[in-house]
């Protein structure tokens, strides 16, 4: 096995369990390692940190497989490792009754790299660093082990591929897709998931917890939910009891899979369900202009800032989003409103809202602070793993009405 070597002081995130070690703290490779192999992490002292799978295209050099410099990284490791991680969703009272649920979370789970969502009998794996590349045959395993699942999809075409010098990956690992369109029930709504075209795995699963807080806010309501996707939230507020929605979505794709969830749940009402394609910049322009008023607002856009050299321009988008929805709300309505953007913390994210609620002139309280369900753990020693943040805000009365137009 090659030495990775560190620099002096380079051990401490290490020490203190943190993964990730970055190109800049390493010393010198001592033997040869190809991308994805195992390497010995070493102090600059020669003590022994663990092991690390070695990715040299990559701005993080290595990542921690394990803190135990004695522990082998075969087979073996990886079977313990992801059947730890399942059964704890699966002792989880939350977790256990769920047909989509995310099995293996990256770092969090101590899989580096490896992502795993189940969906009924279907896993989906997406693989995004060479570590995690390297064991793919052994991970597969594993999760057939520790699932009993007899389908395993890979869906490894996320971007952050490419910054481990890895071509996307797509296809049947095990078994085959069933040929009926893939339906999962999420807290009494059965929703479809596009394991083969859908974003991500094919849901947002991360989501779970907050479109149940959607149902419990919804009932009377008059709700609009922007960045539909596949109607998640949407329908969920219908369950809880909304009088209308109205769900708005630039993806044509998304908005037709949001309409065979309807007709997936014939116990929801579709005349209380409205559904736009639009730009929810512009579509919520013009909803001002018009005069519209909503109870519940759901804001969920895509992630706006990949990372933090992205965070200004992102940092206008969601300031103006908010803006507009803020000024939307009917008096005492609630505006729940979320960045998945890695590269926006929840500080600057509560910063950016708050201005926004102040330039709309509304008086403005968190009523719940959000983030992603249990099945997306965060490493204590790795918070930059915390990317979902979310908030519900209360408005009391309702901001002015837009100016007429001259024309
Ligand atoms: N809330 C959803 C997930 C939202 S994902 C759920 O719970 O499942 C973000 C969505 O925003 C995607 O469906 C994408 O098509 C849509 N989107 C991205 N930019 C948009 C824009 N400018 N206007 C409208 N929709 C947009």
């Amino acid at each position: 096995m090659a030495k990775l070597h560190l620099h002096p002081g380079k051990e401490r995130s290490l020490l203190r369990r943190h993964p990730w070690i970055f190109a800049g703290s390493v010393a010198r490779l001592e033997g040869h390692a190809r991308p994805g192999d195992t390497v010995e992490v070493l102090a600059a002292d020669g003590r022994a940190l663990g092991r690390a799978a070695f990715s040299p295209a990559s701005q993080i050099r290595a990542r921690m497989w394990t803190f135990d410099p004695g522990q082998p990284v075969d087979h073996a490791f990886f079977k313990r490792r992801v059947r730890e991680a399942v059964a704890w969703r699966q002792a989880h009272p939350d977790l256990a009754r769920q047909e989509g649920v995310r099995l293996v979370h990256g770092e969090a789970d101590g899989l580096p790299g490896v992502i795993a969502d189940r969906y009924g009998a279907v896993v989906v794996v997406q693989l995004t660093s060479a570590g995690a590349e390297k064991w793919r045959e052994a991970i597969v395993a594993a999760l057939a082990a520790a699932t009993g699942c007899a389908t395993i999809y890979e869906r490894s075409d996320s971007d952050v591929r490419r910054l481990e010098g890895l071509e996307p990956r797509v296809g049947a690992l095990l078994g085959e897709l069933p040929a009926a369109p893939l339906l999962i029930e999420e807290n009494g709504v059965r929703m479809e998931v596009d394991v083969v075209g859908g974003h991500k795995t094919g849901f947002y699963l991360d989501q779970r917890d907050n479109r149940l807080l959607t149902a419990r806010l919804a009932a009377g309501r008059r709700v609009l939910n922007c960045f539909c996707y596949s109607g998640g939230f949407s329908l969920q507020a219908l369950a809880g009891g909304a009088t209308e929605v109205l769900s708005i979505d630039s993806s044509a794709p998304a908005l037709e899979i949001a309409a065979r969830n309807l007709a997936h749940n014939p116990q929801l009402d579709p005349a209380r369900a409205h559904w736009r394609e639009a730009d929810v910049f512009a579509a919520l322009r013009e909803l001002r202009q018009s005069g519209e008023r909503f109870d519940l607002i759901v804001l969920d856009p895509p992630k706006f800032a990949p990372s933090a050299a992205h965070a200004q321009r992102a940092a206008r988008a969601y300031k103006d989003i908010n803006l507009f929805a803020f000024r939307l709300l009917a008096a005492g309505g609630i505006l729940t409103t979320y960045s998945c953007s890695g590269g926006i913390g929840l500080e600057l994210f509560q910063k950016i809202v708050a201005g926004a609620a102040s330039d709309a002139g509304v008086d403005a309280r968190i009523v719940h602070r959000l983030a992603a369900a249990p099945d997306h753990p965060v490493g204590l020693a790795a918070p930059e793993g915390e990317y979902l943040k979310g908030l519900a805000i209360q408005i009391g009365q309702a901001a002015e009405a837009a100016p007429v137009r001259p024309d």
